[in-house]
């Protein structure tokens, strides 16, 4: 059986060759991740010829860089004792030197005080703010490093004033509606109003590419509500977000928002280390497999590599070893039909995927077959969180690569707009051809008889062989 939590894999320019491409593919990695940091468009490019010479079904996800703050070049890095002090100061271009850290914010000063800190290069350097002068802070160092160019700087629990989307930021929304690509993933979103901004220039162009918000600072945790009205998801971003809250929070802030996306409908995927020591070891460690088991028992969509698949030496068994991960959490995962998802617009949509989710307990029907015409069905379905994929027959290209994100959900694309009667048939057909499902499995439709607008209107359970033999009567 198709497993139904997804992966996504972050495909980088320097390895992305359509044989590498291909066999991620083929060891379950349904999603391409770009991340746009360190790119320019040209070698996003070639990542995108190559993954749609291997499949049309792939969707892309162009990660965004986001408001951040980064430090400034330096010849050869700064090398910092614990203990000592040093000055930091905001600046667009000036280079770093040993009496001075600059970063790319140039009013950093204001939104510091004296006991704030900062927290350089994924968190692996420490300084606290000792002194604040007009223009510069003096920092005592918290912990021995080297500061290099271009490097993450955070500042946990202080707000920073910056744009929502910067130069770089709107360049590739551009790039993603130019080249047709399936989602946004905005970084470090904090409130509505950071997504509102990329929906206005999405909607200037009549653009259908979705948003996903970067969860990854305390901002973005407290306004999860708002942010979810204006999202089709969320990645959980769990790289930035235990530097900018303590780390210890993360397990049950992940549990929280896992909840909250799967009741409202809304993709959730978790990210970041959840393979790690693969990036330079061929077998995981015990606890990242319990990561993966964990956030698949949690009913996550999706979970996500990083390192692993960008520039790491073992991409291939990252991804074969998160594929076996998620299939065995799943033989052993209790699956019980959360009462709670909210109708949000379609009451009857609702009740009708529960009850078809709900057979596969009561029934032990083996797969859910429904037709899709903005993934909409298909995603009410996937929030009841069955144990058996949902095939989702979509008159839509673009639809059948955005649900290859939504657990459960196995979606193609169908050329012609086949009668009710045909689709059904057609896609039985294919799955018995497949292996997927025998004849004497029951099966559930979940379909509507009033046109597309309407969305579903029945659910009807039998054998495959009743509803081939019945579409040929
Ligand atoms: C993260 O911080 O966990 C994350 C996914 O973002 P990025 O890889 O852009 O740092």
């Amino acid at each position: 059986m198709e497993k139904l939590t997804k992966i996504v894999a972050t495909i980088s320019d320097l390895n992305c060759s359509v044989g590498f491409i291909r066999s991620l593919h083929e060891a379950g990695m349904d999603v391409v991740r770009i991340n746009t940091a360190h790119q320019q468009p040209e070698q996003t490019m070639d990542i995108v010829k190559n993954v749609r010479e291997v499949s049309h079904k792939i969707p892309f996800m162009i990660d965004t860089k986001g408001p951040e703050i980064r430090t400034n070049n330096s010849e050869q890095g700064i090398s910092l004792e614990e203990g000592e002090t040093i000055r930091l100061q905001g600046h667009a271009t000036k280079q770093s030197n040993k009496d001075c850290i600059y970063v790319d914010y140039p009013e950093i000063v204001q939104v510091l005080s004296r006991g704030s800190n900062i927290m350089i290069d994924d968190g692996d350097i420490e300084l606290a703010v000792i002194e604040k002068h007009p223009g510069y802070v003096i920092c005592r160092v918290q912990n021995s490093g080297m500061v290099r160019s271009r490097k993450s700087v955070n500042l946990p629990g202080i707000e920073i004033p910056l744009p929502a989307l910067n130069e770089k930021d709107k360049e590739y929304i551009r790039f993603a509606m130019d080249h047709d690509m399936d989602y946004i993933a905005h970084s470090f979103v904090r409130n509505k109003k950071d997504v509102l901004a990329i929906q206005e220039m999405l909607d200037q162009r009549g653009s259908q590419v979705k948003i996903i918000a970067k969860i990854e600072n305390q901002q973005g945790v407290d306004h999860i509500d708002e942010i979810l009205d204006h999202v089709s998801g969320i990645m959980i971003a769990r790289g930035d977000l235990a530097i900018e809250v303590p780390a210890e929070r993360i397990p049950g802030l992940q549990a929280e928002m896992v909840k909250k996306c799967i009741r409202r409908k809304k993709a959730v995927i978790i990210a970041t280390q959840m393979l790690h020591t693969m990036i330079d070891n061929p077998r995981p460690t015990r606890a990242e497999v319990s990561d993966i088991a964990n956030a698949v028992f949690s009913g996550t969509d999706a979970v996500m590599l990083s390192g692993e698949t960008a520039f790491g030496k073992y991409p291939l068994e990252s991804v074969k070893i998160m594929t076996k991960t998620v299939r065995e959490a799943e033989k052993s995962k209790t699956f019980t039909v959360d009462s709670e998802v909210m109708p949000h617009d379609n009451q009857i949509s609702v009740f009708l995927s529960k009850a078809a989710v709900r057979s596969i307990q009561k029934l032990n029907t083996r797969a859910i077959i429904t037709d899709t015409d903005t993934g909409k069905t298909a995603r009410y379905l996937a929030a009841f969180r069955g144990r058996t994929p949902i095939y989702a027959q979509c008159y839509d290209q673009r639809v059948m690569r955005e649900l290859a994100l939504n657990y459960g959900v196995v979606a193609d694309h169908m050329d012609v707009e086949l009668s009710k009667k045909d689709f059904i048939k057609h896609t039985l057909t294919r799955l018995i051809e497949k292996g997927e499902i025998h004849d004497s499995d029951l099966i559930v439709v979940l379909a509507g008889n009033f046109g597309k607008k309407a969305g579903p209107s029945f659910v009807e359970i039998s054998t495959a062989s009743n509803m081939i033999q019945d579409q040929k009567d």
